[in-house]
C-alpha cells in the first residue's frame, strides 16, 4: 500500500467543523497551560517534556538509599538517551533560556524542587570534573548492569 494515498492527504487537510490541522500540544504534568504551550514553542520535538517525565520518574524511585543515575544503554538514540537522567536534566538545563519571561520562571521553580530532591538521593562523585554541570558531578552506576 502507499504511504500516502490521495485520499488520505485529502481528508488529513480539511479540516472538520470540530478538528484542526495542527491539535494542541498536551499539557506537561506539573506545568500550566501556559508554560507547557511555551515549552512546545521552543521544542517542538517533545523531548523538552520527555525529559521532564524522566527526570520526575527517577526521583518517583521509592526508598530511601542513594540514586545512581546511569549511562543509557544506547545514548546515541533519542528515545533512549533520556534513559540517563543527566541527559534529561541537560536537555531541561538548555530549554530553560528559550522561555519567554513567565514560563522561564515557572520551569526553574519546577526544576528547583526536583533538583532538591536530586541533590538530597543522590551522592557527591568528587572525581567528576568541576566544570560538569553540578548534576554530572554525582555518584553514577555504569549502565553494564543492565
Ligand atoms: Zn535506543
Amino acid at each position: 500500500m502507499p504511504r500516502n494515498r490521495p485520499g488520505a492527504l485529502r481528508a488529513a487537510a480539511t479540516p472538520g467543523p470540530r478538528t484542526r490541522l495542527v491539535p494542541p500540544p498536551s499539557r506537561i504534568p506539573g506545568l500550566s497551560a501556559r508554560t507547557s504551550l511555551a515549552v512546545h514553542r521552543a521544542d517542538p520535538s517533545g523531548t523538552t517534556a520527555s525529559a521532564l517525565r524522566a527526570y520526575r520518574a527517577f526521583l518517583a524511585q521509592p526508598g530511601r538509599r542513594p540514586l545512581h543515575p546511569r549511562a543509557s544503554v544506547c545514548p546515541a538514540c533519542p528515545g533512549c538517551a533520556l534513559d540517563d537522567v543527566r541527559e534529561a536534566r541537560d536537555v531541561l538545563a538548555g530549554t530553560v533560556p528559550l522561555l519567554p519571561p513567565r514560563p522561564r520562571a515557572e520551569l526553574s521553580r519546577t526544576l528547583a524542587a526536583l533538583d532538591r530532591r536530586y541533590r538530597l538521593r543522590t551522592l557527591p562523585d568528587p572525581r567528576v570534573d568541576g566544570t560538569e554541570p553540578w548534576w554530572r558531578r554525582r555518584l553514577a552506576e555504569g549502565a553494564e548492569g543492565w
